[in-house]
């Protein structure tokens, strides 16, 4: 399927007239290893949302808690619809009133290296594996290193389809523990939703 299809959902909830989320119109940059993009999104409710670049799109899930470099930690990942590979620059306020209206910054981001493999341990398509419901990657980020897996445990139709995002191997004996997303800094522009928030006008 085209990304213009893909993005039907994503852009049928935005009015690009009000939000400056990106439209998804650009090409992508196309380079040699896929993105991943961890962002946290000051809405309604404060989650994390956690991309990856599959083909010329960004699946997403989001994350209430955020990704936990403990291994012990099961992260609920609600999937939410796919949006454009721009996405991974977008920070700022969305509008009161929009669809997702509140504060975003870029906690994370980088490459990452898709793990998966079927039983016999043959390498499968990573969007072959998504599609299964169990993905396995290794981020390359800046705050986010090592293995990941994404795992479907409930099927349903929208909001009732339910991931877990689970930290696989040992853990960091540095690692950063769960962040506190109202004093977390953006990765991109060093400032925290509070700051983004404030020079943005929320
Ligand atoms: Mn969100």
């Amino acid at each position: 399927m085209a990304a213009q299809d893909r993005l039907r959902t994503y852009r049928g909830r935005r009015d690009f007239e009000r939000t400056r989320e990106p439209s998804g119109r650009e090409p992508g940059a196309g380079g040699d290893a896929p993105r991943f993009v961890v962002q946290i999104h000051d809405a309604r409710r404060m989650h994390f949302d956690f991309r990856l670049q599959v083909d010329d799109v960004l699946k997403s899930w989001s994350v209430p808690k955020g990704p936990s470099p403990d291994p012990g930690d099961k992260r609920l990942a609600v999937p939410t619809e796919d949006h454009p590979l721009e996405y991974e620059d977008f920070e700022g306020v969305v509008p009161k009133g929009e669809y997702g209206g509140g504060t975003v910054i870029v906690w994370d981001r980088g490459t990452y290296e898709p793990l998966s493999h079927d039983r016999a341990g043959r390498p499968v398509e990573f969007a072959e594996s998504l599609e299964r419901g169990h993905a396995t990657f290794r981020l390359h980020g800046t705050k986010l290193h090592g293995e990941y897996a994404l795992t479907r445990f409930r099927s349903g139709a929208d909001e009732e389809e339910a991931w877990l995002l689970i930290r696989k191997g040992p853990a960091h004996a540095n690692g950063h523990g769960t962040p506190d997303p109202r004093r977390a800094r953006s990765v991109r522009t060093g400032r925290t939703l509070a700051q983004v928030a404030a020079a943005d006008g929320g």
